[in-house]
């Protein structure tokens, strides 16, 4: 087995390590308690930054302006870029976006490439995806009740999903529709681009969650759609697809969340060692001395290094055997570091006090909006039910 990082990438990493250190970190202070839509102007300036050193878009093709990452290399930027909340954004390799870049570069017509994908990568447009439902389980993806009906050259789709993430001031949506009722189980959905401008879209109103209803990217919607009409050649790849596209974006999009994740634990980890090294519990008693810090700290390491050899692992194993084969692998990881990383933000959080409850610090935003990790691209339960299934099967249990 081998997982080791080109010198080609070493180089970018620490450029990217040292664009975040001087650029990036600093925002998070100088932005505290604003709106997100207040910020753009100063983000477009960062952005401009990562443009000028060359850095833009790490995951997009090298024709469409980006710097062509294969998805494992891109999984080790993910883990640079996620350890500030502005990151990802600012280097235009955020979800909800870079998830759709890929399906439109991988699925989409030349007519769609040049219309949505070109002003995606370029950062001038920004999109979201709508696939759950309110009335339905989410976690049982196959089950939902909005439908995109033909009509002439057009399809006129009606109902309702929510969570939608960035949809407020997103260019279009990637809708998940049912489009044959009677079909097999997984190709009765299709995904529809529907601009947001479209009659008979609305979205509805930003969720507020955790005490934030957010804006802008930094938001997720309920929507509507009513006899919302868009032409058919709005289809993203072909009519029963929608969920073997979501699958081809969901698997490698996993590693690349859980990369996230370790860089958010890593940040905080970083975090917390800083502050038991130099916080003093009385003259000249260091709070590292206590040995339940001195725990949390040990326990932190190992359980980091564990999850990134583990995403590294499941990496290799999709580069091997693709997506598909290599699901329970990707299970395994989904779960695992969305835990590791909430066990190691409460600790770093925790070591801190009251300035970590504050929003002094980036911990109190990792603390809040990480949580759900958790719950989204699958929820825990879903992912450790189908590692356990496949384990037991060689135990002759099911089929
Ligand atoms: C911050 C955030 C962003 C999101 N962004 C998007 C987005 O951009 N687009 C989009 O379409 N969706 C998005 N989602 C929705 C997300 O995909 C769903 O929340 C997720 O699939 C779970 O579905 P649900 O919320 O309906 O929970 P349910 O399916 O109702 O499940 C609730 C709970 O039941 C338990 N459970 C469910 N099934 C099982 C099972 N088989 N075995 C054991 N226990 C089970 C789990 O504990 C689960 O947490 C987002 C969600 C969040 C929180």
């Amino acid at each position: 087995m081998d997982f080791s990082i080109s010198p080609t990438i070493e180089t970018l990493l620490a450029k990217m390590r040292e664009f975040m250190e001087q650029e990036v970190y600093p925002l998070e202070q100088e932005t505290a308690g604003k709106g997100f839509r207040e910020l753009i102007p100063r983000l477009e300036r960062t952005r401009q930054s990562v443009r000028d050193a060359g850095l833009w878009a790490p995951q997009v093709p090298i024709d469409y302006g980006g710097l062509g990452l294969g998805f494992m290399d891109h999984a080790l930027v993910c883990e640079e870029l996620a350890k500030s909340p502005y990151g990802m954004y600012v280097f235009n390799a955020q979800a909800p976006d870079a998830g759709n870049m890929e399906i439109l570069h991988q699925f989409g017509t030349d007519a769609q490439k040049e219309r949505w994908l070109g002003p995606l990568t370029s950062g001038d447009i920004r999109s979201c995806f709508a696939m759950t439902e309110p009335e339905h389980s989410g976690s049982n993806p196959v089950w939902m009740s909005t439908t995109a009906v033909k009509d002439g050259t057009d399809y006129v789709i009606n109902g309702h999903k929510w969570f939608t993430t960035a949809a407020d001031g997103a260019a279009f949506a990637v809708v998940m529709v049912v489009t044959d009722p009677d079909g097999e189980l997984h190709e009765r959905a299709s995904q529809i681009i529907v601009p947001t401008d479209t009659p008979g879209y609305s979205r509805v109103r930003n969720i507020s969650c955790m005490g934030e209803e957010g804006e802008d990217w930094a938001s997720h919607a309920e929507i509507r759609f009513e006899d919302c009409r868009v032409p058919q050649d709005n289809l993203l790849g072909g009519e029963g697809q929608g969920f073997s596209i979501a699958q081809a974006r969901l698997g490698p999009g996993r590693i690349h969340h859980c990369m996230r994740w370790i860089g958010i634990s890593e940040r905080s980890f970083d975090l917390m060692c800083k502050r038991a090294a130099t916080r003093e519990t009385a003259p000249g008693e260091l709070l590292g001395a206590q040995q339940t810090i001195q725990n949390w700290i040990a326990e932190s390491r190992a359980e980091i290094d564990a999850a990134r050899l583990l995403v590294h692992h499941a990496g290799w194993r999709i580069d091997r055997v693709g997506a598909k084969e290599a699901r329970v692998d990707v299970s395994l990881i989904k779960f695992f570091v969305a835990g590791v990383m909430g066990r190691v933000v409460d600790r770093a959080l925790q070591t801190h006090g009251a300035l970590g409850f504050s929003d002094d610090t980036v911990l109190s935003h990792f603390y809040r909006h990480e949580r759900a990790a958790r719950i989204y691209d699958g929820p825990d339960e879903v992912h450790k039910s189908v590692v356990a299934r496949r384990i037991l099967k060689g135990y002759g249990m099911g089929k």
